[in-house]
């Protein structure tokens, strides 16, 4: 077979009034807007200065018309610094979440790249592919290609699980510059020859860590495998755990990861169930056993086999519990700052290999801990924010696994309430009660 054609990627017009920003107007203007720009190919500029406006952005003209009458006031932050970065060919991991206006951050640049490649011929696959983890999602991102790549004439398709096959493949086997897919979906298509990825040059992974929550990651790779090696790379995620983090590094090649630093970025996967325990902190400890060994009218969390992690304030606090644990008859022993290397890594052995069924941490020994299987989370003392709280109960219901966070919370747990409140208003979980009467 001939090798794949070479192709345009570097689409990048900077716009006088942004290739005028001193490095101090880019500085201040990422900090005010909580933007984090980093990494990126060693030897290139890899940090162009954000596109404040629509015009910025320098679009073509059809875009921005399109921009313009949307009734958008202006680029949100992620846009401004993502749409120079991807214009640029650039690999380009996006930390945002719903609702930061990601979706325009990846099409935009999609379109512009689409209409720098040659026409598809008859048998070609989609120029830009857009995966997704959900039917839903893929329908959101479908509208907004429908808006703003029908001026440009760049057609599109989604195709996901739950419906007849017929009508998408159709639309496949036609030729569509855009597919937006499921990942199961696609696959399917792709074995049975309805579609390929030889003209795919853009490619983008949207809610990187739902896919793998969602237990997509065979297909995923298998995917990707098919991709060409020289596409531009595009992945975005609402969290940063160490399986996207390892997805990235397979996918993407000297990736800038651009970040916007809100609250609303954080969010727990769907598959752990969040519980809060509103507590006086004289009850907080005979509760605690209660809930891990059971009994006081309910079962423990933890059945046989299964692994809990237990996170604590203090290096003293989890010495404590460790003890306490194991008068109870619980095997359980603790990681922290205060144990050798070769300590830390011997309990961690005991603790994956299941010898182990408790694991009791502070936050600095348990973040970042690869452990595979965990299926609760305990919060004996509540976390000091909510980014902290977000990377806790990620250790539980990994790669698709079902999970449990149990938090307990005593009145002094006030301010992070809030916080923990706040976050979960936003997403569909809803505040419990327990929570919601800490915060007051
Ligand atoms: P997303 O984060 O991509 O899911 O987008 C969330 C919502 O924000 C969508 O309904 C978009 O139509 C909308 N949106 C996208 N870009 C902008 C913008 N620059 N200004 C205001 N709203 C936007």
């Amino acid at each position: 077979m001939d090798p794949p054609p070479p192709f345009e990627k570097d689409l990048y017009h900077e716009h006088p009034a942004v290739a005028a920003l001193g490095e101090r107007e880019v500085r201040d203007w990422r900090h005010q807007h909580r933007v984090r720009v980093t990494g990126g190919p060693r030897g290139r500029r890899a940090d162009p200065a954000p596109a404040r406006t629509f015009l910025e952005a320098a679009f073509p003209e059809c875009v921005t018309e399109v921009l313009e009458n949307s009734g958008f006031a202006a680029p949100t932050p992620i846009q401004s610094q993502a749409w120079p970065l991807a214009l640029s060919g650039l690999d380009v991991i996006g930390l945002a979440n719903t609702g930061s206006g990601k979706t325009l951050g990846f099409v935009l640049p999609a379109v512009v790249h689409i209409v720098a490649q040659p026409h598809l011929r008859p048998g070609d696959g989609p120029i830009a592919l857009l995966l997704a983890p959900t039917r839903e999602l893929a329908v959101q991102i479908k509208e907004q290609c429908d808006a703003f790549g029908s001026c440009a004439a760049v057609k599109n398709t989604a195709v996901y699980g739950g419906v007849p096959k017929g009508p998408q493949e159709r639309d496949l086997r036609h030729g569509v510059e855009i597919v937006i897919a499921t990942p199961g979906r696609l696959q399917d298509f792709m074995d049975g020859g309805a579609t390929n990825l030889r003209r795919t040059t853009y490619l983008v992974l949207d809610e990187a860590d739902r896919m793998l929550d969602l237990g997509f990651e065979p297909q995923l790779r298998a995917i990707v495998e098919r991709a060409r090696a020289d596409r531009q790379t595009l992945m975005w995620s609402a969290t940063w755990p160490r399986e996207v983090e390892r997805l990235a590094r397979a996918f993407l090649r000297e990736p800038v990861t651009v970040q916007v630093n809100d609250a609303a970025r954080l969010r727990v996967a769907d598959t752990v169930e969040q519980r809060f325990e509103a507590v006086h902190p004289s009850e907080k400890h005979a509760r605690f056993l209660q809930l891990v060994r059971g009994g006081g009218g309910g079962g423990g969390l933890l059945r046989a086999g299964e692994k809990a992690i237990v996170f604590c304030e203090t290096k003293r606090g989890c010495d404590a519990l460790v003890r306490a644990l194991k008068g109870a008859a619980v095997g359980a022993e603790a990681i922290h700052g205060d144990k050798s290397q070769q300590e830390r890594d011997w309990v961690l052995g005991q603790f994956r290999a299941g010898a182990l069924p408790v694991m009791v941490a502070t936050d600095v020994a348990g973040r970042g801990l690869d452990v595979k299987d965990v299926t609760a989370v305990v919060n004996y003392d509540a976390p000091s924010c909510a980014e902290d709280y977000v990377h806790r109960v990620g250790r539980a219901g990994r790669a698709g696994a079902s999970g449990v966070a149990v938090t307990l919370l005593v009145p002094a747990d006030a301010p992070v309430a809030r916080e923990l409140a706040a976050m979960l208003q936003k997403s569909r979980a809803g505040v419990p009660t327990a929570l919601q009467q800490v915060a007051g």
